[in-house]
């Protein structure tokens, strides 16, 4: 049983900025030396796991996330202001999968992150290329491109309530009257392919996603019913509501046999907060409600809650509701403090692959990431900037392995990244 919600998003990190050509001025000099500031770098796209985040609904109308470009560089070795980071907030249990399907963040902890696309490096200016040799470059860099990935968001959800109890105790019936059918909610899968799940609006900022047990009976722990394939879910819930039906001949029986369950699934189970509701009051005098909650006093352990409610008319639900909003904000609480793990902050390796020649069908394929991205910043309009492709070229041996692969004056050398370059 998953609870997935599935969203695409095009993300596009900032490409760097253009490097700068440019010549000192002075009086009596004609040509004073190069002075071209370097590009900035463009923006990086984060995504950041934060538990204010419910929902990925925001990505169903924000389909493109953009960082800015770096600034391009100046005259007097002016360098371009490197753009800011996008930062996205997503839900914890968010997993990004690129469009190989390929995992690339799975973000589990409040304020773990990752940076999912990277800003393109800023293009050097023409006071970089000064050498020996050449005193007055005419070329500078354009900036790289940022990456651009299209990823598929996907949210694991973990329940905040599992609501446990015999069948026909009222679940579904207390679910259906709590939980708010907003419409975007309405357009998740789950609604339609896991009807048990229902997110109930405490109020504006608080929202608790419940999934309703189904069917625990005696043996589910064993596999018998449906409460099994269940159980494993309730064992991320932060917070348990025991339902029972107030009409059952041995109350006490009937608590204490949906335990017994829980326990042999899991015993740490009898440590989560606990909640317990005896439904359908509505037609009950105040005598025989009192008798029971003293039968269930008796029964639950000290510090659980006891309420009295009914589902189908609407009685004792605020009550509830604001418990069970405490209880859940609670057990966070304590659940942060005993969790003293680092929170994670990811990068995805970008290594510098060495470079690769093809002949392919008469064409010369140079690939390799390196070459690549340098090939991306070269400006091909001109002259002395592809001189010093070519020179990178073959210093690094490219130039080299084209001639071994039978490579002619005036056929094209073919970039992986879609810029050619004349032999
Ligand atoms: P579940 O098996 O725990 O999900 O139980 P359901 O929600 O399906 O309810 C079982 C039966 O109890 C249904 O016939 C409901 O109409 C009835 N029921 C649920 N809540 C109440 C209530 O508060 N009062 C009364 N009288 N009946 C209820
Ligand atoms: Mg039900």
């Amino acid at each position: 049983m998953n609870f997935i919600d599935k969203v695409e998003v095009k993300v596009v990190a900032g490409d760097g900025g253009k490097g700068r050509v440019s010549f000192r001025r002075e009086k009596f000099i004609a040509r004073g030396g190069p002075n071209g500031g370097d590009g900035g770098k463009g923006g990086d796209v984060i995504l950041i796991a934060n538990r204010n985040q419910n929902t990925l609904a925001q990505f169903r109308f924000q389909k493109e996330l953009h960082a800015k470009s770096g600034e391009n560089g100046d005259k007097q070795r002016k360098h371009g202001r490197g753009a800011a980071d996008l930062v996205v907030n997503v839900p914890i249990g968010t997993v990004a999968l690129n469009s190989d399907g390929q995992i690339m963040a799975d973000l589990t902890k409040d304020g773990e992150q990752v940076v999912i696309a990277h800003g393109g490096q800023g293009g050097f200016g023409n006071a970089h290329f000064v050498n020996s040799v050449r005193q007055a470059p005419q070329f500078a860099e354009n900036g790289e491109a940022g990456e651009l990935l299209n990823l598929q968001l996907e949210l694991k959800m973990i329940a905040d309530v599992g609501l446990v109890g015999l069948p026909n105790a009222g679940k579904s019936t207390l679910l259906a009257r709590i939980s708010n059918a907003q419409p975007e909610i309405a357009d998740y899968p789950f609604t339609t392919l896991s009807p048990n799940l229902g997110v109930v609006d405490i109020d504006e900022r608080t929202s608790l996603l419940f999934a309703d047990i189904p069917g625990l009976i005696a043996g589910a722990s064993l596999g018998k019913g449906l409460g099994h394939e269940f159980l494993r879910h309730i064992e991320r819930t932060a917070v348990i509501v025991h339902v029972i039906d107030a009409y059952q001949d041995d109350i006490v029986k009937a608590y204490q046999t949906v335990i017994n369950e829980l326990a042999l699934h899991d015993k740490s189970l009898l440590d989560r907060p606990e909640i317990v509701v005896v439904n359908k009051v509505e037609g009950l005098d105040e005598e025989i409600i009192d008798d029971l909650m003293s039968q269930l006093r008796k029964a639950v352990p000290k510090k659980t809650p006891l309420y009295a409610i009914s589902a189908q008319a609407g009685i004792g639900l605020k009550n509830l509701l604001f418990t069970i909003e405490t209880a859940v904000a609670e057990a966070r609480q304590a659940k942060e403090l005993t969790e003293t793990e680092i929170v994670p902050v990811h990068t995805i390796p970008n290594d510098l692959k060495t470079w690769t020649v093809d002949k392919q069908d008469g064409l010369f394929m140079v690939q390799g990431e390196n070459i690549e991205r340098i090939a991306s910043r070269t400006d091909f309009s001109n002259k002395e900037a592809i001189q010093h492709l070519r020179d990178i070229m073959r210093r690094q041996g490219i130039m080299h392995e084209l001639v071994r692969k039978g490579i002619k004056t005036g056929q094209t050398i073919s970039f992986a990244s879609g810029q050619t370059l004349e032999y």
